[in-house]
This record gives C-alpha cells, sequence and structure tokens, in this order.
C-alpha cells in the first residue's frame, strides 16, 4: 500500500491521488492536450461507427454481421498500431442464425404492407404463406386451451398493449439536480441492504410465469399445427422493441416460425379480427441455422506497455460488439465499441508510451447473458463459481466499460468502490467544461463490468446522457447512426482515452473492494 493510499484512506476521500493536470509535469499536461486535440479535432470515431452499423450490419450472437465485424475490428485495430490483434474464443455459445428475407402485409380486407421482423432463433415459413389470422389472448393455461382445435393452418395473432401518447420528448440528458443527486447516494451498510422487496419478488415471480405460459403457448400452437406466430412487445410510432428470441442452444427443440410487430400494426389485424372481419396475410421469412462453430468470441488487441515492472500490468477497456438484429445496433452497442476504438486510436495517435499495457476487448454474446466478458474473466481471471483466482488476476489495474447508449459521459458508476471515487473525481476534473462531472458510489448493473466486479476486479460503467435509449433505440428496429450524435462520442473517447491512460501511468493498480465469496449459481 502506497503512502498517498494511506494517507487517503486515513484522511477519507479529502486527499486523493495527483491527476495528469496536477502531476504538474509538461508532459502529463501535454497528453492531456494531444489526447483531447486529437479526439476532438481528427476525430474517427463516427466513420467507425459507420462501419459496426452500416458496413457488418446487425451483430446478433454468432451471426454473419457479428463474424464480418470481429474481423473488420481485428484488422482495424491492428491498422492503427495495436499488437495482438485476436478473435479470441470464450468458450460454447449455440447455433449462429442469419435472416435471408422476411416479409410480411396484410392481403384482405384490402393490402398494406407491415412492419416486423423475425425472432431470433426462429425458423424459415418454407416458402410464402397466405394465410388466415386468428386471434389468441390468453393469460392462464385454461384460457390458452381454450383453442384448442381452432389453429390449424392458421396464423395466431398475440395480443399486445396499445401504446399511448407522449407528450415527453424522446431524448433527455441528465439535469444537475439528478447529477447531484447521484453523487449524493451513500450506499447502505451491507448488513442494512434490505433483502429484495416482497414487490421486486412478486414482479419476478409474474415475469418468470408470463415466460413460462408463453413457452407453453408456442408449444400448443405447434402441436396444434398453426402456420406461424405474430407477436409484439410494444413501442410506438412504428419502433418495436424486439425480445430475447427463441432458444439457440445446439438442441433447442422446435418452434413455429415467428415475426415481431410494431404494436400498430398488431393491433390493427387484431381489432379488423375481433370485429368479424376475415383478414388475410401474407408472409415469408427465409432464416438459417449454423451449427458448424457453435462458440463464442471476443476481439482484443493491445498497446504495450514501456515500463519495466508495471507494463506485465493491464489496464482494459471494452464493450460489447454483438447487437440485436432489427436494425444495425447503433447504441446498443456499436456507440460502446467506436468510442472505444477511438480511445485506443486516440492514444496510439498522440503517440503515448504507457507504463502498463492496455488491452481493448470487444465482447460477443453480451445480450443473451454478458457471455463474452464472464467467459473471458473464467479463462484469464477467476471463475466466479469457485474464486479460485489465475495468475492474470493481481494484474489487472482497472477495467472501463460502456454500454448505456450514444450519450456522453456525464461521470462513472463506482460501483461502491470508495478508494476509486475520489481518484475519479480529480480525473474528471479536466472534462468539467464539457459536463463530465460525477462520480457516484451507486452501482450500475446489466453490463459487461459486472463480469470484472463479479470476481472482485475494479470493473466500472460510465455514466451517460440517457438521451432516447430507453424510449426509442435500446433493442428496438429504430437502432440505428442517426441515433449517435458526433460531439457526444467525440467526448466520450478523450474522456475514456483520458482515464485509461491515467490508470496505465500511475503507480498503483486503482484500489478494489474485498474479494468476494465463491457463488457456485455463477457457473457457467
Ligand atoms: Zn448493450
Amino acid at each position: 500500500m502506497n503512502a498517498f493510499r494511506l494517507l487517503a484512506l486515513a484522511g477519507g476521500l479529502a486527499v486523493a491521488a495527483p491527476s495528469l493536470a496536477q502531476q504538474g509535469t509538461k508532459a502529463d499536461q501535454a497528453t492531456l492536450a494531444k489526447i483531447k486535440d486529437e479526439g476532438l479535432n481528427r476525430s474517427r470515431v463516427m466513420e467507425t461507427a459507420f462501419y459496426l452499423t452500416d458496413v457488418c450490419g446487425p451483430r446478433l450472437a454468432n451471426s454473419e454481421g457479428l463474424n464480418r465485424a470481429n474481423q473488420w475490428t481485428q484488422k482495424q485495430l491492428t491498422s492503427w498500431g495495436l499488437t495482438k490483434a485476436t478473435i479470441e474464443p470464450w468458450g460454447t455459445f449455440g447455433r449462429g442464425w442469419d435472416i435471408d428475407k422476411s416479409y410480411v402485409a396484410m392481403t384482405a380486407p384490402y393490402y398494406h404492407t407491415l412492419i416486423g421482423a423475425p425472432k431470433a432463433w426462429t425458423p424459415s415459413t418454407n416458402g410464402v404463406l397466405k394465410k388466415q389470422v386468428v386471434v389468441v389472448k390468453a393469460t392462464t393455461e385454461a384460457e390458452l386451451y381454450k383453442y384448442k382445435g381452432q389453429l390449424r393452418d392458421k396464423i395466431v395473432l398475440l395480443d399486445v398493449t396499445a401504446p399511448k401518447t407522449s407528450f415527453e420528448a424522446d431524448a433527455k440528458r441528465y439535469s444537475d439536480d439528478e447529477l447531484q443527486k447521484m453523487a449524493a447516494f451513500k450506499p447502505e451498510a451491507p448488513a442494512a441492504a434490505a433483502p429484495a422487496s416482497a414487490e421486486m419478488e412478486q414482479r419476478m415471480a409474474q415475469r418468470r410465469a408470463l415466460l413460462a405460459l408463453r413457452t407453453k403457448m408456442s408449444d400448443m400452437m405447434l402441436s396444434e399445427g398453426a402456420a406461424a406466430i405474430l407477436s409484439s412487445r410494444g413501442g410506438s410510432d412504428g419502433t418495436f422493441f424486439t425480445s430475447n428470441g427463441a432458444p439457440y442452444a445446439a438442441d433447442a427443440k422446435p418452434v413455429l416460425p415467428e415475426l415481431e410487430m410494431a404494436p400498430e400494426d398488431q393491433l390493427r389485424l387484431i381489432r379488423l379480427a375481433e370485429a368479424g372481419i376475415p383478414v388475410e396475410l401474407e408472409l415469408e421469412t427465409r432464416t438459417r441455422f449454423q451449427t458448424q462453430d457453435l462458440k463464442g468470441y471476443n476481439v482484443v488487441a493491445e498497446i504495450p506497455g514501456t515500463d519495466k515492472k508495471l507494463k506485465s500490468e493491464i489496464v482494459m477497456l471494452g464493450a460489447h460488439l454483438d447487437s440485436w438484429h432489427a436494425a444495425t445496433g447503433a447504441t446498443d452497442n456499436a456507440a460502446g465499441c467506436a468510442v472505444m476504438m477511438e480511445a485506443v486510436r486516440i492514444l496510439k495517435a498522440a503517440g503515448v508510451q504507457p507504463r502498463r499495457t492496455i488491452r481493448i476487448a470487444l465482447w460477443g454474446e453480451e445480450e443473451q447473458g454478458l457471455f463474452g466478458s464472464r467467459g473471458y474473466v473464467k479463462n484469464h481471471f477467476a471463475d466466479p463459481a469457485t474464486m479460485k483466482l489465475l495468475p492474470e488476476h493481481e494484474k489487472l489495474a482497472a477495467y472501463f466499460n460502456l454500454d448505456n447508449g450514444a450519450g456522453k459521459i456525464r461521470g462513472i458508476y463506482a460501483q461502491g468502490n470508495e478508494a476509486a471515487a475520489s481518484i475519479f473525481q480529480e480525473w474528471l476534473k479536466p472534462f468539467a467544461d464539457m459536463g463530465a462531472t460525477t462520480v457516484t458510489l451507486r452501482n450500475t448493473g446489466g453490463t459487461d463490468h459486472l463480469s470484472f466486479d463479479a470476481v472482485g476486479l475494479p470493473g466500472f460503467q460510465f455514466i451517460q446522457d440517457p438521451l432516447d435509449y430507453g424510449t426509442r433505440t435500446h433493442h428496438t428496429n429504430m437502432d440505428t447512426y442517426e441515433r449517435l450524435p458526433a460531439d457526444d462520442l467525440k467526448q466520450a473517447s478523450v474522456v475514456v482515452a483520458s482515464f485509461v491512460y491515467q490508470a496505465a501511468m500511475r503507480d498503483a493498480k486503482l484500489p478494489r473492494k474485498p474479494l468476494p465469496a465463491a457463488k457456485p449459481e455463477q457457473r457457467m
């Protein structure tokens, strides 16, 4: 434990590690200036985002689109001078799946094209289907079985909640007040942490019951000889959310062809059918399963460290490269990948000589359960199920993640790591005028830094402006390049480049929380 850290701990949060600016060396301030200059005046982040979205296309787990992106990013990182650029398998995922054709239209009572996309990992219709529809509304098994004998050769329409008119803007940025509340957050003592509330438990149980009923529905419709299913997870204005798809495991049982629809189109069909007006649909999906290679992959590359003692230690940064398939996964998560790639491009272009090695990781299969990052952590650092530490565990200085949309960085979640929080406060100072000011002790979940945190490694996700992530783009058919504000991605790139550089230059690794206990239920 170095003197400074002791002071920091002794003096509570007041005393913190010197930032680049404070270290006062001309070289440090010059490096910071170079990082900002390169990232703001010669940015290539939008070019990278274009290739990841429009050129590579949708990047569903183990799909051709993700494979294209793995190849392209490996080549691009190498072309920027990074070393050891590798497409590294993390373990066995499941089947690949790609769409060759998707078409759906109403042909009676009049012709009209409809908005929808095949549900992930569902089979083809084997030619054009031209069929009558039947509406199925069931919230219990008893209600479901009432439809027995009515489904053969029909296209089943499942119910969906009607969108409401919203008077709120889709996109928003955090207000100062919201950020201050985050900064003021005090973690409860672990003992006082209330068990998941009864309400939460109840909501989880309801969700599990709904999922179970949905599986029973699919099985019954298949056994009753239905032709296909049209479902909708909601949305509005032609935007629909995709679901987690059908099972992708190699031994998954068969399911019916299914399309996920825009709620407005789904509801028109249901209203017509319920009014007793015959509705006929014409649809065709051609999808392809790939079972030659069931493995999942991550793309990793490095900027080698230069310090004799510290170069064996690593600072990691990452984001998941996979996406859902109804659009091009722009805000989820080409944005994070483009920013992380831009950060290392900036550091290379600025000619930095990091003391520790800097390693970028573009994760696969995050959307299905953080599989890429969890597999990587298990293969390189420790298995959370046993907490048996591997030699590289003590070499990781920090991991920084970006996966909350395309909004600019407003700060960072310290994940309950008080000692790191004070360091981050200093590191943010040079970016206060760019809107990055806030360090919160709050945890944030749902993405790849958790894989590191689960084995006691310092993994962090930045605080980002929400923009229209929750309302328009997250897992929708409207998650496209237009939703990437260039200035936001440029700002994020320089903040990330600076954080990574500082972590690679400081004498000590970032402080860690106590090692967590082994969690057998986290076995992969
Ligand atoms: Zn994501």
